[in-house]
């Protein structure tokens, strides 16, 4: 693993144009502990951050009872703010994903207050180079060690953080996505609606084929008949059809996306339709075909928009805007960011200054 060079006043020193994502960690971590005979979720704790020792029967191994969010923290205006975009809502989804495995949620209050502490203590880690930021990573797994299938009894939250490069080294980028109607990643009623270790361990053959086939990201259609689009890999997915804006509406089995609701309040203030309705491959090939499609992107955390440059299609391969990124999703990355790092107005109070 990475270990970051320090400076002679300890601060770490790293290639920020390098980071890539997800390969380096922060010094601290943040942890707290459920367990009934203690009354619940205790002992909250910010320490160096170490391995865990688990017992190989811990539940969380054998039967994915997990729960992960995924947020950014930016440096602002000044070095001394902190930036969180809409972290309510990550806290929010969590708990909600918390209860459809079983896991007992945890106080909002608490969760936002000790990760904040432990983004603090860390913040000479935060990057500062245009695109970069601080990813945070909550996490809870459930550490009875026990082979019976049940909701275990004892759970371990915590929260790790890890320096993030900039998405788009070389510029905002379009990609190629790969629609797969072999594959399914999640059914009315499951858990796809989730932040659970599940779904990813179900994503990922069809991901792999994707890439062997050179594509980046996966697009999946509905379980029942594979006619209706869902999202790509780990992003909601927008298309732009004639003038309306159109992505799937949330039925249960795709990812309730901050960044989606975020694409969706924006787009609509900046005066654009925006139709959250099912939205079947037959309408996309069809639109694609008539010259009506005008662009198409993903919406995430990490790469915020993702605009899709072709998609292939039982072998067959579409252009979107004539392989370009579009004019919305080019605004809309602008404008997210923007917000999100402070450089531009945030009329929604969605951005949250940590750092003072
Ligand atoms: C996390 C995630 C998203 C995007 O959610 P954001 O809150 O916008 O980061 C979309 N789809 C899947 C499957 C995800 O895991």
């Amino acid at each position: 693993m990475a270990t970051v060079p320090r400076n002679r006043t300890g601060s770490p020193v790293y290639d920020e144009d390098n980071l890539g994502f997800g390969q380096i960690f922060t010094d601290h971590m943040l942890t707290i502990q459920y367990s009934p005979d203690r009354g619940g979720w205790h002992s909250p704790e910010i320490k160096p951050r170490e391995d865990l020792v688990l017992h190989p029967a811990t539940m969380m191994l054998h039967y994915g009872q997990q729960v992960f969010e995924g947020m950014k923290a930016f440096v602002g205006p000044t070095d001394d703010d902190l930036l969180l975009f809409r972290p309510d809502m990550n806290i929010a989804r969590f708990n909600k994903s918390c209860q459809r495995v079983c896991i007992p949620p945890l106080d909002p209050a608490v969760f936002m207050d000790q990760m904040c502490r432990l983004i603090r203590k860390d913040r000479d880690w935060v990057p500062k180079s245009p695109g970069t930021s601080l990813y945070i990573r909550p996490t809870v797994i459930a550490v009875d060690p026990f082979l019976g299938v049940r909701p275990s009894k004892t759970y371990l939250f915590y929260v790790i953080l890890s320096p993030v490069g900039a998405y788009y080294p070389e510029g905002f980028q379009p990609v190629k996505i790969m629609v797969t109607d072999k594959y399914v990643r999640a059914c009315r009623g499951g858990v796809g609606e989730a932040k659970t270790a599940a779904n990813y361990a179900a994503s990922l053959l069809a991901a792999e084929e994707a890439h062997e086939a050179g594509f980046t990201q996966v697009l999946w259609l509905n379980a029942v008949d594979k006619r209706s689009i869902e999202e790509v890999g780990t992003m909601n997915i927008f298309f732009r059809i004639r003038d309306e804006i159109v992505t799937p509406a949330l039925e249960g089995t795709i990812l309730p996306g901050v960044t989606r609701d975020s694409v969706i309040h924006f787009a609509r203030d900046l005066g654009l339709k925006v139709t959250e309705r099912t939205i079947s491959i037959d309408e996309l090939v069809s639109a694609a075909e008539d010259g009506t499609l005008q662009e198409i992107f993903g919406s995430g955390t990490a790469a915020v928009i993702s605009p899709v440059s072709l998609f292939r299609y039982k072998g067959k391969d579409h252009v979107v805007a004539d392989g370009k990124t579009g004019e919305v999703a080019a605004k809309l990355f602008e404008e997210i960011t923007g917000m999100q790092t402070g450089a531009k107005p945030d009329p929604y109070g969605w951005v949250v200054n940590i750092g003072r």
